[in-house]
């Protein structure tokens, strides 16, 4: 193909399929599809992919971290509707330098976040996949069909909230692809590439509390995941860059390695956090909910009338949306 983006390749997809059943709550557009499976309950599916050389590379990614990866980058997505995880299918393509001991790993790492979850391996497909192991992943989860969050909820003076510290997956990478991996003194930022750890239990939380009105989960960069809640919620968002929340880890890597870590907070991918908009006098009942969850959030913006994401910026305003990662053919 020529240069194409994932975004348009989408949209031409989602632009063809033409039939809808009374049963289908929400098809292609949000973080899982929403099918209602009895009167006021719903199941969630969704699925991932990991493809290497494009997602992970064998000489750093231990094989039990990508088995934890491949089972966490999915229930972040089931976390983000608000939902919980019940059943995955496993399908993989493997390669001729696959070996026994390489794939037990991945297992058990896999096996191990499952019954962290109680969550059960139902099926899949194994298959020859030619140079590239190729690791897909679908989960189905349930929840309550009043809680679920989707990304077309969010109001103009909603406040935006980020979990967690955002740029530390991006960070963790580029540790990785310059050799410096494993290093001690940045290994929360290449742990955040390796082993991601998505708040998926704090997502039915806040779904559950009524407080919030659009989620989803980060995995493109705030730039471009905010831009799809915007999109979808026909409104804008504005957010202030001092308030990004960027770990001490990063911003220190950035003063040795020379690298803007807003930047890579805003476009790099994989940060597996939450973004969600809230109402503003909901604001202090939020911060209390998440401690006591043990998670800090943080209020990066506001949403406004019109379209776009604004980053304000030592008194400048640029436009950022859909900036963040995005594959192209
Ligand atoms: P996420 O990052 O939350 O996994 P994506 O950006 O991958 O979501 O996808 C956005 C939406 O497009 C989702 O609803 C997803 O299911 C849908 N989608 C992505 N690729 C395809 C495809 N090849 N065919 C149909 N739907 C797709
Ligand atoms: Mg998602």
């Amino acid at each position: 193909m020529g240069k194409f983006s994932e975004r348009k390749v989408i949209a031409e997809i989602a632009g063809r399929q033409r039939t809808g059943a009374a049963d289908l709550i929400k098809g292609i557009g949000d973080d899982c599809a929403v099918i209602r499976k009895s009167p006021g309950c719903v199941e969630l599916w969704t699925t991932d992919t990991l493809v290497e050389g494009v997602h992970f590379d064998l000489s750093w990614h231990a094989p039990e971290l990508l088995g934890r990866k491949a089972v966490n980058v999915n229930f972040s997505d089931i976390g983000a509707m608000g939902g919980k995880p019940r059943f995955i299918l496993l399908s993989l393509g493997l390669t001729q330098a696959v070996e026994k001991a390489w794939l037990d790993a991945f297992m058990q790492g896999f096996l191990t976040v499952l019954e962290q979850y109680d969550v059960i391996l139902t099926g899949g497909d194994t298959v020859s996949s030619g140079e590239r192991i190729m690791i897909s992943v679908t989960v189905c989860g349930e929840m309550d069909e009043r809680h679920v969050c989707f990304r077309s909820q969010a109001q103009p003076d909603d406040r935006i909230w980020v979990t967690g510290t955002l740029g530390d997956a991006a960070g963790g990478l580029m540790l990785c692809q310059k050799g410096m991996f494993p290093a001690e003194k940045y290994n929360r930022l290449c742990q955040a590439h390796l082993d991601p750890k998505p708040p998926v239990a704090l997502g039915s939380k806040l779904a559950k509390s009524g407080l919030i009105h659009a989620m989803m989960d980060l995995s493109d960069g705030l730039a471009t995941d905010l831009a799809h809640i915007c999109k979808a919620s026909r409104v804008g968002a504005e957010i202030a860059g001092q308030d990004v929340p960027l770990s001490g880890e990063l911003q220190s890597a950035a003063r040795s390695l020379h690298f803007d870590p807003l930047k890579l907070a805003l476009e790099g991918g994989e940060d597996y956090q939450l973004v969600f908009t809230a109402p503003p006098q909901n604001s202090q009942m939020l911060v209390e909910l998440c401690s006591r969850e043990n998670i800090e959030i943080i209020c990066l913006g506001r949403i406004i009338d019109g379209d776009g994401v604004v980053l304000c910026r030592n008194g400048q305003r640029r436009e950022i949306g859909f900036c963040g990662y995005e594959h192209t053919f």
